[in-house]
């Protein structure tokens, strides 16, 4: 089986889950370009625990972690499978790693869906879900990534899914065509140089690239995630970007590819 790529994909406004937009029809693709996963492994920014837990429920449930958005976003439901098995596999692999195993609190949450029901929109494929350890440093989650590595070679798609940039006090609510900050732009560009130079030190040590990673990553939750993905890469592997774009001024839509 060949190796699976590892995915980081900006999610944006969980409205992207309904309707169609330039990012959601660039998931779309997206998903028509990858290889059928035998399952996925996600790390959303919306699952900022105290402490490291997988979901381990044959039926994750739909959870709408969020408020003052319409009915209709409360009412969407991807009902893909769990895959309780991996979720042992996972805990296995992170050995010693204290990994708790969820089987009644998490579900899918709206990182994991808004995104997914355009990628994979039959649900059909099997997710378990990477609680994040707001305790821990950023080191400590890029290492666990390269942990999740291997999982790729068993047909695993590793998806970190937040926002490279992710400032909402000056996000500009439903305003797609809002040009944006030029820190914004500044900071996400320094992210892919980085990236392309295969250099993942300094965006691991975030926080020494000044004012402009202070305002692009105000809070670690939606900016993590890409350290797992970086994490699970291969030294020296190809990685592009096949969704691009700001939404409201200062939330990247970037995605981020590895093989
Ligand atoms: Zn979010």
């Amino acid at each position: 089986m060949s190796r699976m790529p590892a995915l980081f994909v900006g999610h944006g406004s969980p409205m992207n889950a309904l309707g169609s937009n330039e990012w959601t029809r660039a998931w779309r693709a997206l998903g028509e370009s990858l290889p059928r996963p035998r399952a996925i492994l996600s790390i959303s920014a919306h699952w900022y625990i105290g402490g490291t837990a997988l979901t381990a429920m044959p039926r994750p449930r739909t959870i709408h972690d969020f408020g003052g958005f319409p009915k209709a976003l409360h009412e969407v439901q991807y009902p893909a499978p769990g895959d309780p098995g991996l979720a042992v596999d996972v805990k296995r692999l992170l050995d010693p790693l204290e990994v708790s195993l969820d089987e009644d609190s998490w579900g899918l949450d709206h990182g994991t869906w808004s995104v997914l029901v355009h990628l994979y929109p039959r649900a059909d494929v099997p997710v378990v879900q990477l609680a994040i350890d707001a305790r821990r440093e950023p080191r400590f989650h890029y290492d666990l990534g390269s942990r999740l590595r291997e999982l790729r070679a068993r047909g695993i798609l590793v998806l970190g899914s937040g926002d490279v940039v992710h400032n909402l006090r000056t996000y500009t609510w439903g305003e797609r065509s809002t040009a944006a900050y030029s820190w914004a732009t500044h900071f996400e560009a320094l992210v892919r140089a980085h990236l392309d130079a295969g250099q993942h030190d300094p965006l691991i040590e975030y926080s020494g690239l000044g004012d402009e990673a202070r305002a692009a990553v105000p809070t670690p939750d939606h900016y993590l995630p890409l350290l797992y993905v970086m994490g699970a890469s291969v030294p020296g592997e190809r990685v592009s970007y096949p969704v691009v774009g700001f939404d409201g001024g200062s939330v990247s839509m970037l995605a981020v590819q590895f093989g």
